[in-house]
């Protein structure tokens, strides 16, 4: 026991030498210019909350950053495992890279992510992309000043993956180099224990962790103190946060615990299993003084046989329970839902039982997909007969669906004032643009100094839930 302290002071020199010398020798290859990065996300919030801890990395080691891959010096692609298409983008994308890597040899190229802790994955970057100078996994960001010191000190490639300890540990500390300034992300938890049968998440991304209340009160005040005025916690099930601390909380009472701080931001959450969503939670929502009434709730499957064979959790039943009991206490809720289309086996009529939980619920927005098969799930082993291009059928018939229940609830809203948080300015259009307490987007002329303040806006036309209105 007593060796850690000193074997985690240790690792912390090494990685300040690191810091320093990459400094030093990105600023030679840069031939005395700032070192310039581009870094490019792909997939889920959890994937944008961590490269803003790679570009703070960045910064601590002199990066500044660009969007331009022809004046990079240090080109990071953080990747997403979740589907096949998401993978295709980032192979056609590092593909890409080939002749920029030509045009300037010195061009270092790392790739980072979900895709990278799997070993077929890294392996195909080994053999196919041999211009590809550094490759790293999810569980081993927090050593980025070490792997590119060693790329940059011995000019070899370097691959570096999480062991299974790195699966269950929590890395607090790192600087945060954050992309957007009135919503902040917050992670109060990784991994993920659930194995739903599609599923890459938790091979990827190891086990199901807490951070403590503690870090994550002290971040959330770090960030109003900042200026933040919504944020928005993080975890790939945050309503079964907080079991496996040494003193178990649940997520509901670290809800209450951030509302009870004193401001006039919001908070809001992602994303909830409806496994684990319990009614302490729902009127926790619905007592509080900053959570926002709005829910992404992901249903997957409309079939209990087929929820059963996602090893989800709950039935049709239970969900339309939940979704009741959250209107019954919050009139005004907003929800949101995942939705899977042709997951193996399933049948034309399971499918239709999706389609009329969509129609029952009457959802602002589905995020619908198309199942995808991944490497090492139980799913990608089940017999799949339905044939690709009826699978797009059932699922454009899914989206039509959709837009008309949508259609006629969005009608709902014109008319009514709505407090909306304003974000952003687009100074070209003399358009401001924020969100309604439901999540909702909304854009109206203003003033670009009203950025970051409340205002009431009268909405005047609604648009599949993206609405357009003038200030009160
Ligand atoms: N933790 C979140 C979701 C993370 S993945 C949750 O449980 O709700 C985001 C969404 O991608 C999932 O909700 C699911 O709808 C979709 N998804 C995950 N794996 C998939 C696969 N193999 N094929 C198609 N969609 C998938
Ligand atoms: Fe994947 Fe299920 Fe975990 Fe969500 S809860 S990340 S869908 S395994």
């Amino acid at each position: 026991m007593a060796e850690k302290p000193q074997q985690k002071q240790a690792q912390e020199e090494e990685r300040q030498a690191c810091i320093e010398q990459v400094a030093q020798l990105m600023s030679v290859r840069a031939r005395g210019a700032v070192p310039l990065a581009m870094v490019r996300t792909y997939g889920c919030q959890q994937n944008v909350a961590d490269s803003e801890k790679l570009k703070g990395q960045l910064e601590q080691m002199g990066f500044s950053f660009t969007q331009d891959e022809t004046q990079a010096d240090l080109i990071l692609f953080n990747t997403c495992a979740v589907r096949e298409n998401a993978e295709y983008r980032v192979y056609g994308n590092v593909g890409n890279l080939k002749n920029i890597k030509r045009e300037k040899p010195s061009l270092i190229i790392a790739v980072c992510g979900c895709m990278m802790e799997q070993e077929h994955v890294a392996e195909k970057i080994r053999q196919s992309y041999p211009y590809v100078n550094l490759v790293f996994g999810t569980h081993v960001i927090h050593r980025l000043p070490q792997l590119l010191h060693r790329v940059l000190a011995t000019g070899k490639r370097v691959f570096e993956r999480g062991d299974e300890s790195a699966h269950r540990e929590i890395i607090e500390g790192l600087p945060v180099s954050r992309d957007r300034d009135i919503r902040g992300w917050l992670t109060v938890m990784y991994g993920c224990d659930n194995f739903c049968s599609y599923c890459v998440v938790p091979h990827v991304r190891g086990r199901e962790r807490s951070r403590s209340p503690q870090a994550i009160e002290a971040e959330f005040r770090e960030l109003l103190s900042s200026g933040y005025k919504e944020i928005v916690l993080l975890g790939q099930n945050v309503n079964s946060y907080g079991k496996n601390l040494d003193e178990p909380v649940s997520f509901a009472q670290l809800l209450r615990r951030l509302d009870a701080i004193e401001g006039d931001h919001r908070i809001r959450f992602m994303t909830s299993h409806p496994k684990d969503a319990t009614r302490e939670l729902l009127d926790t929502m619905a007592e509080s003084r900053h959570i926002c009434h709005s829910l992404h709730l992901p249903f997957q499957a409309g079939s209990n046989r087929v929820l059963k064979a996602m090893n989800r959790g709950y039935t049709r039943e239970q969900y339309l329970a939940l979704v009741a009991y959250a209107r019954e206490k919050m009139p005004d809720i907003t929800l949101t839902t995942d939705i899977i289309v042709g997951f193996p086996g399933e049948t034309y009529e399971e499918f239709q039982e999706t389609v009329s939980l969509v129609r029952e619920v009457g959802f602002t927005a589905l995020f619908t997909f198309l199942y995808s098969p991944r490497v090492g799930t139980r799913a990608a082993a089940m017999e799949d007969p339905v044939p690709a291009e009826e699978k797009s059928r059932w699922f454009q018939e899914l989206l039509a669906a959709q837009e008309e229940t949508s259609a006629q609830r969005s009608q709902s809203i014109l008319g009514s004032v709505q407090r909306v948080l304003v974000e952003e300015s687009n100074e070209k259009r003399g358009l401001l643009a924020g969100k309604t307490e439901g999540n909702l987007n909304c854009d109206f002329a203003g003033d670009p100094s009203l950025v970051g303040s409340y205002v009431r806006v009268k909405v005047t036309e609604s648009r599949n839930w993206v609405l357009k209105g003038d200030l009160v």
